[in-house]
């Protein structure tokens, strides 16, 4: 089994081709969930629902979110009764958070509530939340600390940060499943999801970097050069006071990696790393990206026999 700890873009976008070489029920797959938040009563988990969509087909794969040819007719009624949202969600995205509101309020946890609606979309990898308790990631701004979804989808990130901050548990506690995940795992892959608001959640839930410690690790770096391929990583390291390049991203994975990966055109110089083609911009460069890491994961299983 492979076991990846993903956000809601670049690590998708290794798994939509690796699916290609692995089936999906040796993939395991632990999801950040401090991007979550309630939007008019229902329960958005937008990393979630990413994994959960490529899985089951449905993924809208030009903006990574959603649902393919999705409608946005309550999104757009809703306007009427002064209830606009500043994310836009789509007619059947909305169903599954509908559905995740309810599973959650009638007390299965949000590990149960996802496999439940793994099943009912017919998914066949396992799609973990990191955690089963509280925990968001927030931006300080001049105004005080916002959501990161409000910093990034409502105001395009178009705001001054100072800082970033989990508000809700600190340090909450992996999931058993999260755990058994990493445990039982031939190789842990870390795709090029940012750093400091996709992974590191991930990466302080309690127990999870004591697993990955006994694990081979690989980690693929989202930077090229001191820009990320895309979105807000930059200004997130710099607020979090790492510098925003490979460096900084192998400086947060370094007790516990193995094969760091950098792309090709990657300016900056990690020591020991691997270079490849990282961009992914179409599935078969995703997949001629996974073809690499799977002789990698190969190379070491067979050391280990
Ligand atoms: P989010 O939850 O939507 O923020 O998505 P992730 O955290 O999973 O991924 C965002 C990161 O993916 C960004 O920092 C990008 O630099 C990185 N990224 C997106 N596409 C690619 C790609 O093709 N190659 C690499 N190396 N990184 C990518």
């Amino acid at each position: 089994m492979l076991t990846f700890l993903s956000g809601g873009t670049g690590t998708p976008k290794l798994l939509r081709g690796m699916r290609n070489l692995v089936n999906d029920n040796e993939i395991a797959v632990v999801v950040n969930t401090a991007e979550d938040m309630w939007i008019s009563g229902n329960h958005m988990s937008p990393d979630i629902d990413t994994v959960l969509y490529l899985f089951a087909g449905l993924l809208n794969t030009e903006t990574w979110w959603g649902i393919r040819g999705d409608t946005f007719a309550t999104h757009r009624f809703l306007e009427q009764f002064g209830e606009g949202e500043f994310i836009a969600v789509g007619d059947k995205d909305r169903a599954v958070h509908i559905a995740r509101a309810h599973l959650l309020w009638n007390g299965a946890t949000l590990t149960e509530a996802t496999a439940a609606i793994a099943k009912t979309l017919g998914v066949e990898a396992r799609v973990l939340p990191m955690t089963d308790a509280e925990v968001t990631t927030y931006v300080e701004t001049d105004s005080g600390p916002m959501h990161f979804q409000e910093y990034w989808v409502g105001h395009r990130g178009e705001v001054d940060i100072g800082g970033v901050v989990r508000m809700g548990q600190a340090n909450p506690q992996a999931t058993p499943e999260v755990l058994a995940a990493i445990r039982g795992a031939d190789a842990v892959i870390l795709g090029p999801s940012n750093p400091v608001t996709s992974i590191s959640p991930i990466l302080e839930c309690r127990g999870v970097r004591e697993a990955l410690q006994e694990k081979f690790v690989i980690a693929i770096s989202p930077f090229i050069g001191d820009k990320p391929v895309s979105g807000p990583a930059a200004a997130l390291m710099e607020a979090w006071g790492m510098e925003p390049s490979s460096a900084g991203t192998h400086a947060l994975y370094k007790d516990f990696v193995d094969v760091f990966v950098q792309d090709v055109r990657d300016t900056c110089e990690v020591p020991g790393s691997l270079r490849l083609d990282t961009l992914m911009s179409n599935e078969k460069r995703a997949e001629a990206l996974g073809w690499e890491l799977m002789a990698i994961v190969r190379s070491v299983r067979k050391k280990r026999a």
